[in-house]
């Protein structure tokens, strides 16, 4: 049996993970997220006091004895590192710097393609990430990629991390966000970049009800046309 496989990728704060977990959840879709399995990754390092981006031998030897594994419960998706449920654990600042160094490492890439590949293979699933549409799944049914301006992007995180209580400056979100943005681009393997085939979704502007039935709207529609 094959299942649905809808695509969506786009850069940091543009929604991807807001959109999808409601969209997925209105369609009885399983939402998957990548970028959780580079924080879990990233998060390995920190604690093995590896230097991500200066000694990239030391993260593949540890990425070896690494185990990700990604279950869904009633909250939504579970990561766990080495059998230990990090979840909660991966949404710091210094982890999501870590996740972007570390997604620059094409052995990283390789091993945790090969996990979300065989996820899709499971079940009907909406996907996110930077190389869903282009690398991951180039296959997949529909193929979005949602973006907006990253002015927007940083307003959103940085009322995000006040809500969180998140000590920090609207110039440091944004500034972090540009970095993240450069990296995700300019990486050689599988970079950030709209897939050919996939429908371009601009979110600057819209309040997050407006981009779900956006979101929602296109994807049934291709859907059906399948
Ligand atoms: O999506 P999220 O911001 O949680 O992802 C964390 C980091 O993981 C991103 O900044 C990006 O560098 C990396 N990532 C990636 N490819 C993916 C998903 C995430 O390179 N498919």
């Amino acid at each position: 049996m094959s299942f649905r496989k809808v695509a969506i990728d786009g850069p940091a704060g543009a929604g991807k993970s807001t959109i999808s977990r409601a969209v997925a959840e209105e369609l009885g879709y399983v939402y998957i997220d990548t970028g959780a399995m580079y924080r879990a990754c990233a998060l390995k390092m920190l604690r093995k006091e590896i230097d991500i981006s200066g000694d990239v031998n030391s993260v593949i030897k540890a990425m070896n004895s690494t185990e990700i594994e990604i279950a869904h419960g009633e909250n939504g998706q579970i990561v766990y590192l080495d059998g230990e449920d990090v979840t909660g654990k991966i949404r710091t600042a210094e982890v999501s710097k870590g996740a972007s160094d570390i997604a620059k490492i094409p052995e990283v890439r390789l091993k945790l393609v090969d996990i979300q590949r065989a996820l899709a293979q499971k079940c009907n699933c909406i996907m996110d990430g930077r190389d869903i549409g282009t690398y991951v799944l180039p296959d997949a049914d529909v193929k979005i990629f949602l973006t907006a301006s990253v002015e927007e992007r940083a307003k959103r995180r940085y009322a995000e991390l006040v809500e969180k209580g998140v000590k920090t400056t609207p110039e440091e979100v944004l500034s972090d966000m540009k970095k993240r943005d450069a990296n995700d681009s300019g990486r050689e393997f599988a970079p950030l970049k709209q897939a050919e085939d996939s429908v371009l979704v601009d979110t600057t502007g819209n309040t997050l009800e407006k981009s779900v039935e956006l979101l929602k709207d296109i994807i049934i529609k291709n859907l059906n046309e399948i």
